[in-house]
């Protein structure tokens, strides 16, 4: 009698994974560094299903049934490094090894390469959903082999959220492929997340709404096109009294937004692969902003505002106008995450099927949504697009937005409201559609200093002006 699979890192996150893994009739093998964890599952929980708890690495690795499969569930870094190591001792060819924790994909990639040298399958799998995802039906996105696919993914699918009957999980891609698309998950998940405030902030700042009133705006934008978990929680959020003060509870948080760095790892990805995530980019700086407080201390003091407080004539027409401007910012902030995915999968020869992702984020994750169908769909369209956003249903979408989205990119700059995500996304609508861009200018810039080259529009072929001599155009090879 051997388990069908084991979880390895008794916290939140693990324990939540193996008691799903149970409540679904799977046999689980359980162990924690320290023994404590372990106990505590079985006392509180022994009784979701069957478990097989050890006290060493050597007998949980033991009560494994072959090919044996360990998912790792510990802190990241140095440490998943550390019990990727004490089981791989343990294990035999063939066995897999799974990561279950939020690594960035060069370290799955390294990992992954350095165990299939011993003969192990190592499997990066992103899950997202947080304690109540692991135990309920998280998004489950696994890298690695195929072949481990094959072992693990009628497990991974049993337990991950389902929508429509459809499981949140699928094979994404080979070795850190899972963990690049979990990274961009959450690099989304930050722009959404600060376009949501941004819309907040200026029903607060410019219409003068208490948090409450604001909620029933985001209550009801969550019954239509906006429908989503994050602008559910908002809802409830800005619903809710603090219970020391009774004021309202957004009120009394201290205005600085943390991160732990999966939003930066997409960005900074995002710039050596080359592609334009500006709404994530732009969401992450505005946390760093956030959080910028000696600076904000001293340009508060100083920094004239130059602005002018627009009449709002029509509250309840801004109110639509934001809602729009919402959901083009968010349109626009999805194109470029996904664009991100396609530029990571031809750089690293992943088969990623971007349609299915979308789709495997439908449940489970922090940005689950209604309108991620309508990404499903157009990839199912054409599985190349170029461009999310030029896809008819999306042009369509936006094309209705666009009046709103200016106004308020408009009013917010007059009035002096920062806006980066809802103005970083339009400047990048306004930039990708443009028959002709300003990049010309800076091409010649270049060629100038740096004799860098251009090319022509009429011709063939690299030029150079000798700016410092004749001015002569040369045609270099
Ligand atoms: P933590 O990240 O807090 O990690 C605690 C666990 O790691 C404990 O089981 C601890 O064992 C173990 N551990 C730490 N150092 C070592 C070591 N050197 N050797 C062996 N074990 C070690 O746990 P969480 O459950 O919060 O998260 C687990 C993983 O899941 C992380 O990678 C996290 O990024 C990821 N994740 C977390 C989410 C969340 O919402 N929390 C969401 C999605 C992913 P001991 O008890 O012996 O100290």
């Amino acid at each position: 009698d051997a388990a069908d699979i084991g979880v390895t890192g008794m916290a939140v996150m693990g324990s939540n994974l193996a008691r799903n893994l149970a409540r679904n009739g799977f046999k689980v093998a359980i162990h924690n560094r320290s023994v404590g964890k372990t106990e505590t599952v079985m006392d509180e929980h022994g009784s979701d299903g069957e478990f097989f708890p050890s006290e060493s690495m050597a007998d949980f690795v033991a009560s494994l049934q072959k090919p044996r499969a360990a998912i790792i569930m510990v802190k990241a870094g140095k440490p998943t490094d550390a019990v990727i190591d004490e089981l791989a001792g343990l294990m035999d060819e063939g066995d897999i090894i799974v990561d279950a924790g939020n690594a960035l994909f060069t370290d799955t990639r390294r990992r992954e390469a350095a165990l299939r040298e011993r003969g192990l399958h190592f499997v990066g799998a992103g899950v997202s959903g947080g304690e109540e995802g692991a135990l309920n039906g998280p998004s489950i996105m696994p890298g690695g082999t195929k072949e481990s696919y094959a072992r693990l993914g009628p497990m991974l699918e049993k337990i991950s959220a389902h929508v429509d009957r459809a499981p949140c999980c699928t094979h994404v891609g080979a070795d850190g492929a899972g963990h690049f698309v979990k990274m961009v998950h959450n690099g989304i998940e930050y722009a959404d997340m600060q376009v949501i405030s941004e819309a907040y902030d200026l029903m607060s700042k410019a219409l003068g709404k208490s948090a409450g009133e604001i909620g029933e705006v985001f209550a009801e934008w969550n019954k239509g096109d906006l429908e989503s978990f994050l602008i559910e929680i908002t809802a409830e959020v800005l619903h809710h009294t603090d219970a020391r003060t009774g004021e309202p509870f957004v009120d009394v948080i201290l205005d600085q937004a943390a991160q732990k760095g999966t939003g930066a790892w997409t960005v900074q990805t995002a710039l050596d692969l080359g592609v334009p995530v500006t709404g994530i980019a732009e969401a992450t700086f505005a946390r760093s902003t956030s959080g910028s407080v000696p600076q904000r201390e001293a340009g508060r003091k100083v920094l004239p505002a130059e602005s002018q407080t627009l009449e709002i004539a029509d509250p309840a027409q801004f109110i639509d106008d934001l809602q729009k401007a919402l959901y083009a910012a968010k349109l626009v902030s999805y194109s470029q995450g996904f664009d991100e995915i396609a530029a990571g999968a031809e750089e690293f020869g992943w088969d990623i099927d971007l349609g299915a992702m979308a789709r495997i984020w439908r449940g489970g994750c922090i940005i689950r949504a209604r309108f991620l169908d309508r990404i499903t769909e157009a990839y199912e369209r054409n599985a190349t697009l170029p461009l999310l956003l030029s896809d008819e249903y999306f042009t369509t979408e936006i094309a209705k937005c666009i009046p709103a989205w200016r106004r308020i990119v408009a009013f917010a700059a007059t009035s002096g409201y920062p806006v980066p995500v809802f103005s970083s996304t339009l400047s990048y609508y306004d930039a990708i559609r443009a028959e002709r861009l300003p990049a010309a200018l800076v091409q010649a810039q270049r060629d100038y200093f740096g004799a860098h080259t251009y090319q022509r529009v009429d011709a063939e072929g690299t030029f150079h002006v000798e700016w410092t001599e004749d001015r002569r155009e040369t045609k270099q090879d």
